[in-house]
């Protein structure tokens, strides 16, 4: 079965990481543009990052056969530093446009801090005026009524709910985002916040229509083999291959496929060279290249 992990921040991770998750069945990922850990001190960091985004971390993907994708925004987090907030959002525009990028995020609430708000709801302005969907992170302090206040947020500023993902979700939000038309994404996490098994259990509860399943694999401790872990508990636990296949592969090109960006045709071949070169540099070390 062909899986589409649709949030993982693979700038930090490995190439043992890349070809796991090719060996798994990974096929396409979607990487949102975050917060790093160490705060940024100027704008510029974040234009060389998202930079990065579009290049180089597409080109490494590609070297093991997997699609990659991006979306772009100030985070969350770094909505409440002065110092960059304004830049990052005159920066954005230009990025939106770019090839591979499939949506406006991770935006949303961390401490839920009115300059928080103030450059969520900009952000939501910003994509509905380059027609793109929206991937909202939900914070982890304070959950319940942090995902009630971003849903509120998207019915105030009147995007069109099915263009609008809810992100990191757990029994208690769930629901409230199915009473939505907006789509409901679940971060699989080691040990907190949300495990396969839960997954599972959502999955049978609720059914699969809008529902997506990611790793949300960063810098911290995260395992980038969710999706196909969490895809074969559902399986063991007697859920239909077609659901496993809706929710780890069809689901997330219908829903970032509303940018037009994503061609399924394209996807899945697992096919590359790693005689290419990306600005002259290739993510060989003196090895010979493989090529599939
Ligand atoms: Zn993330």
């Amino acid at each position: 079965m062909k899986l589409f992990d649709p949030h993982i921040h693979m700038t930090s991770r490995t190439t043992d990481d890349y070809k796991a998750m090719a060996a798994a069945g990974i096929r396409a990922i979607i990487e949102p543009a975050f917060w790093l850990g160490q705060p940024r001190t100027h704008v510029g960091t974040f234009d060389d990052y998202f930079a990065a985004l579009v290049g180089w971390e597409r080109f490494r993907a590609s070297q093991f056969g997997i699609k990659h994708y991006t979306t772009m925004a100030l985070n969350p987090k770094e909505a409440n530093n002065p110092k960059v907030a304004d830049g990052v959002l005159a920066l954005l525009p230009r990025y939106l446009v770019k090839e591979g990028v499939v949506a406006v995020g991770e935006i949303g609430y961390d401490d839920q801090t009115e300059a928080e708000e103030k450059y969520f709801a900009a952000q939501l302005e910003l994509a509905k005026k380059f027609d793109l969907p929206v991937l909202v992170h939900t914070p982890h302090r304070d959950k319940k009524r942090g995902t009630e206040r971003s849903l509120a947020l998207v019915r105030e500023v009147g995007i069109d709910e099915g263009r609008v993902l809810i992100d990191h979700n757990n029994e208690e939000t769930l629901p409230l985002v199915l009473k939505t038309a907006c789509w409901a994404g679940h971060s699989i996490y080691p040990d907190t916040k949300m495990d396969e098994a839960r997954m599972v259990a959502l999955v049978k509860k609720y059914g699969t229509e809008r529902i997506v399943v990611n790793s949300a694999a960063d810098w911290g401790v995260s395992d980038p083999l969710k999706v196909p872990k969490t895809a074969l508990e559902m399986k063991k636990a007697g859920i239909s291959d077609r659901d496993v296949e809706t929710i780890v592969w069809k689901n997330p090109i219908a829903f970032f496929g509303q940018t037009g960006r994503i061609d399924e045709a394209e996807l899945g071949g697992a096919h590359f060279d790693q005689a290419e070169l990306f600005e002259g540099n290739s993510v060989l070390r003196g090895q010979s290249p493989e090529k599939r």
